[in-house]
């Protein structure tokens, strides 16, 4: 797999649409992460200074630590109003989605977005994208959309139109995808981008305090709670966590509360694979995370088994089967990976 630029042809086709004053919306992935919110919010700040009427949808309601971002008083969340929406969306003339490339992603809105009659833009760093939109910018050596995002305005010649607000947001989504600039997918360019963020007046410790320093007491004590649920599954190089409804409930779990919490079990010496299951009374699913280190893809993971997808080394899923249906149905699989997980 290759980065991509944005082809000379797309450039003007991008153009060639945002010409005169539009009706754009935008649209993250169901349960937007700050990847998510980053990129559609610096995108709807900059199409709304280029003239055009934008609208942010976002599927459903997005974490507490990311309600400090410009701008973000004015997302529409669509499974909270969906009567308000639904014009919205239908008399669109542009649509960009933004950080997923399957429709389905977008939960609740996947109707409307089929039946809409706007010409979409994708612009998405995971892989295997779907192909709705008129104008595809895939590319997954990328290590967020918000860094595509950036690429995206310089190449539709609207550097200069960089807003301290836009820097902001943008620098948030290349730092949370990054887990702050740490994976693999985070090159020099990618620092390079960061660095003109900052000269744009992105306040990066502000950024940082934001989103990692604002934990309530009740997610700490889940974390801890996580901590303890912890298991390793001897010979193959994996862990889990496990959070019931019951335990997500006596820490008065709310959303984005389980943030990285998959991530500890990476820091196990020795560790290549993790998973977090969280289970959802009110969907009636278990809301899966895997993670990787290495060659293991935890994209084909998700997909073969549990209805998802994602990266090579980050990814999610579901599954319908109770709490511990599905951690048995996930330890059951592994041995089908000892030649990549056992040492
Ligand atoms: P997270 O585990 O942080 O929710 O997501 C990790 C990565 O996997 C993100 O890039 C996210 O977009 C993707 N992902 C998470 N859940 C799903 C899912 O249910 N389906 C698909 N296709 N991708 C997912
Ligand atoms: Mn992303």
């Amino acid at each position: 797999i290759s980065s991509r630029h944005m082809t000379n042809e797309e450039i003007s086709k991008v153009k060639e649409l945002l010409k005169p004053s539009k009706k754009i919306v935008i649209v993250p992935h169901k349960g937007p992460d700050g990847d998510a919110m980053g990129s559609t919010l610096a995108l709807k700040i900059l199409l709304e200074e280029q003239g055009h009427f934008v609208h942010l949808i976002a599927p459903n309601d997005y974490p507490d630590f990311l309600k400090w971002m410009p701008y973000q008083e004015e997302v529409l969340i669509y499974d909270k109003e969906p009567q308000k929406c639904d014009p919205i969306i239908a008399e669109a003339e542009v649509i960009f989605t933004l950080d997923f490339n399957h429709l389905s992603r977008a939960g609740e809105m996947y109707e409307p977005l089929q039946a809409a009659k706007a010409k979409f833009i994708m612009i998405d760093h995971h892989q295997q994208p779907d192909d709705y939109a008129e104008i595809t910018y895939s590319d997954v050596t990328m290590c967020s959309t918000c860094q595509m995002v950036y690429h995206f305005i310089v190449n539709i010649g609207l550097k200069e139109k960089i807003t301290p607000q836009i820097a902001t947001c943008l620098y948030t989504g290349i730092m949370t995808d990054t887990g702050s600039f740490r994976y693999r997918s985070t090159t020099s360019l990618t620092h390079r981008v960061i660095a003109d963020l900052i000269e744009k007046g992105a306040d990066n410790t502000t950024i940082h305090e934001n989103v990692f320093d604002t934990s309530s007491y009740g997610q700490l004590q889940l974390l801890g709670c996580a901590l303890q649920n912890l298991r390793v599954v001897e010979g193959l190089r994996t862990a889990y966590i496990t959070l019931t409804q019951e335990e997500l409930d006596r820490h008065n779990f709310k959303k984005g509360d389980t943030e990285g919490f998959v991530n500890y079990g990476l820091s196990l010496q020795g560790i290549v694979f993790a998973a977090i299951f969280i289970e959802n009374e009110a969907e009636k699913i278990v809301k899966i995370s895997l993670r990787s280190k290495g060659t293991f893809s935890v994209n084909d993971f998700a997909r073969r088994y549990f209805s998802g997808g994602g990266h090579i080394n980050a990814a999610g899923g579901k599954s319908d089967l109770s709490l511990q249906e599905t951690v048995d149905k996930f330890i059951s699989i592994l041995p089908n990976y000892k030649t990549s997980l056992a040492l």
